[in-house]
């Protein structure tokens, strides 16, 4: 996600690294895509695969740049709704689409868009914040933005899906077991009993999740939980990876994404993670005057498992 043009002024520095990361997933996308031909050509059967998108506003102003995203859209690929992930056909490629802090400009210009185009959606809604501003996003969003109020909601056409992005927006993963299983299950009890519609999808705020998270969106009985990795999505997990979409994506960038060429960044996040942890090892090494190549003090401790973890595979849960 990037702040919608206008709210703040975009530095050098990330006008660079979305150039990088264009030119990365360009490269991605023409070697995917070769060997994704040599083994058709070797007549092997390929995993169904999906990419899930991410948006949160559609402002007024950047309405037409989402119809002409999701008509190419729906010109190139399946679009598909969350419940359909389990059972992705062998040989496929789809898209599914995610809003999250169900905001007013979502209800305004991105639903009329998607019913034109046949789009099924999923938003995923903060139960204590409906009809409030959303304050966790205020160098994001414009100020006049607002979240989707209890009436609003109510009034979404059936192919939207509602989730659950907890109870108050806060990271997970820095609240104490019995706040974060409040955020996680009172959400979904107040959304139910509110709107009236099963509740089985949550988003984490910040894609901030940890063990102790996954285990409360278990119990509390929700069937996938959603995070801002991007991930080419295939088989049946819990935990599912999302590729962020903006209107004012660039339309290379948005057609690369559709096809899944944005998810190398784990891996390179992975790399850069092992990188430190190496560099941390040595350095504290040298610090105990222990042995090259011995464990550091306090390497087994358990690394955290919050915001955006990517050194770490999901959960087949
Ligand atoms: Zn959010």
């Amino acid at each position: 996600m990037s702040a919608t043009p206008g709210v703040i002024k975009p530095s050098a520095a990330s006008f660079m690294l979305r150039i990088t990361k264009l030119a990365i997933s360009a490269l991605f996308f023409t070697i995917s895509r070769l060997i994704k031909n040599l083994r058709r050509m070797a007549g092997r059967r390929q995993a169904g695969t999906c990419v899930v998108l991410y948006y949160h506003n559609v402002p007024t102003d950047y309405r037409h740049r989402f119809e002409w995203q999701m008509q190419t859209l729906a010109q190139a690929w399946t679009a598909i709704n969350l419940q359909q992930l389990s059972d992705l056909p062998v040989d496929s490629h789809s898209v599914a689409v995610t809003f999250d802090d169900a905001l007013e400009s979502f209800a305004g210009n991105a639903i009329p868009v998607l019913e034109r185009f046949g789009v099924p959606a999923t938003v995923f809604a903060v139960a204590d914040a409906m009809g409030a501003r959303p304050t966790w996003g205020d160098s994001y969003f414009p100020a006049e933005e607002r979240v989707m109020s209890v009436q609003s909601l109510r009034s979404l056409p059936e192919s939207i899906t509602i989730g659950s992005h907890t109870r108050t927006h806060r990271d997970l993963t820095a609240l104490s077991s019995a706040e974060a299983a409040n955020e996680i299950s009172g959400s979904r009890q107040t959304l139910e009993s509110v709107l009236s519609r099963p509740i089985t999808f949550l988003s984490f705020p910040f894609g901030a999740f940890d063990d102790s998270t996954l285990r409360q969106c278990l119990e509390a009985g929700y069937e996938r939980a959603f995070t801002t990795l991007p991930e080419l999505v295939s088989g049946d997990r819990f935990v599912v990876g999302r590729v962020a979409a903006d209107p004012w994506d660039w339309n290379l960038e948005f057609r690369l994404k559709l096809t899944g060429a944005y998810c190398w960044q784990p891996w390179v996040s992975a790399l850069r993670t092992k990188i430190k942890a190496r560099c941390a090892r040595i350095a504290g090494n040298k610090r105990e005057g222990s042995v090259p190549g011995a464990a550091a003090p306090g390497a087994e401790t358990t690394p955290s498992v919050g915001r955006v973890r990517v050194d770490r595979a999901f959960p087949k849960l």
